[in-house]
């Protein structure tokens, strides 16, 4: 039995399917109804509603002694990792990316535009880095200044190990960034736990709101210290902490109907019990759907304690009557929107656990997948053995 989610869950509009993806994802009816007034940018109410919402969002991190402060900045997500690799990395410095899916590839990419040196740890489509890697690469490397994690690979699901991770970077001296992009705000980055100086996330994940912008939340000591380091007038995450502490104000257009939903997004955050709350209705909707997946026999890519409350990869059946397309198609037309998978090695899909939906929702999910393999005349759900034999790979 599934205990019952404490937060009222609407379903979307007649006709609008649920999003199961990792973002922009499914949001609550109030939140899509605070984008219908108007705000202007420089106006008092807006600037008092910023404040209110960079204040509310250093309470997620448990910054009890005010050592950090919260920047947000225009765009997606990937501008705001961006922002934050400029400028809190210094020119000098020489950073150890952990790299197990896209994303850690990203901030790879990213640091190659930027042309700051670094060198990578990289598991391949899933692994997960260990504190004993992590450990033996700064030890053989003195010139390494930091390291970058992404807390929840969201290309796989992994959970990434960020604690041990933080444990080591700092027991030899060097700085932590996290991209917690598809994490923050259901699992936790408090800073009485661990250590870091920097994390980013975005508007349309774990808070659930729509796309527009990401924030920065990172040590004023090293706020102070990025003056003049970012290579971008709109990324400068310096520049944009000095004027909106001096003015209240975005320097560039705001989105302001994003913020004004964030707003409300970060109200049944607090009202569901926050980031602890928000991670155990995720964590069963999770439970829900893998139980019911793994049912009708499919197998998922990883295994407590890897497998994240955030997205799950599944494979896809070696059963030759089985077609991404056809499946995810007919998924639709029942109203779930999956999303494609992302390994090298074989082929999957992955079905995404966060936004506004509980474990009754999950649960449709798995009927629906249920549904369509019969009509597709999938009668095994099974994966290919080089699956299984891949997955074996994977300790904990
Ligand atoms: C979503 C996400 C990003 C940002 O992606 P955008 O498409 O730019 O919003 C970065 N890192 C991780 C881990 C993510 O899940």
């Amino acid at each position: 039995m599934t205990s019952r989610s404490k937060t009222h869950i609407s379903p979307p509009p007649a006709g609008e399917p649920y999003l199961l993806t990792p973002g922009p994802l499914t949001t609550a009816s109030s939140v899509k109804q605070a984008m219908q007034r108007d705000w202007g940018s420089w106006d008092g109410d807006f600037r008092a509603m910023t404040a209110k919402m960079r204040s509310e969002l250093l309470d997620l991190i448990g910054d009890t002694n005010s050592e950090f402060d919260c920047v947000p900045i225009q765009g997606s997500g990937t501008f705001v990792v961006e922002a934050m690799l400029a400028s809190f990395l210094p020119r000098q410095s020489r950073t150890l990316v952990l790299v197990n899916g896209a994303y850690g590839k990203r901030v790879v990419e990213t640091l190659t535009y930027l042309g700051r040196a670094h060198t990578i740890i990289d598991k391949g489509d899933y692994l997960p880095p260990r504190a004993s890697e992590v450990a033996a690469a700064l030890e053989a490397d003195p010139d390494i200044t930091h390291v970058v994690v992404v807390h929840c690979e969201t290309s796989s699901g992994i959970l990434n190990p960020i604690s041990e991770i933080s444990d080591v970077v700092y027991k030899a001296g060097r700085k932590l960034l996290i991209d917690s992009m598809s994490a923050f705000g259901a699992l936790s980055v408090d800073v009485s736990t661990i250590r870091y100086e920097a994390v980013v996330a975005s508007s349309n994940k774990c808070i659930e709101g729509v796309p527009g912008f990401g924030f920065v939340i990172g040590r004023k000591s090293e706020l102070e210290q990025a003056k003049g380091r970012s290579h971008s007038l709109s990324l400068d995450v310096h520049a944009q902490w000095t004027n909106m502490n001096k003015t209240g104000q975005w320097r560039f257009t705001p989105p302001t109907h994003v913020v004004a939903a964030f707003m409300e997004a970060l109200r049944l955050h607090k009202e569901e019990g926050g980031v602890s709350a928000r991670g155990d209705r995720y964590a069963e909707n999770r439970n829900v759907l893998v139980a019911g997946m793994r049912d009708i026999g499919f197998e998922t890519l990883l295994t407590e304690p890897w497998l994240s409350p955030i997205i799950v990869t599944f494979f896809n059946p070696v059963h030759s009557a089985f077609e991404f397309q056809k499946f995810y198609d007919a998924m639709k037309q029942r109203g779930f929107i999956i999303y494609p998978g992302k390994l090298t090695v074989v082929d999957s899909f992955r079905i995404g656990c966060i936004g506004h939906m509980d474990a009754s929702v999950m649960q449709q999910v798995v009927d629906a997948a249920r549904d369509v393999l019969a009509e597709l005349g999938v009668d095994s759900a099974r994966p290919p053995e080089a699956a299984l034999l891949e997955r074996s790979k994977l300790a904990a």
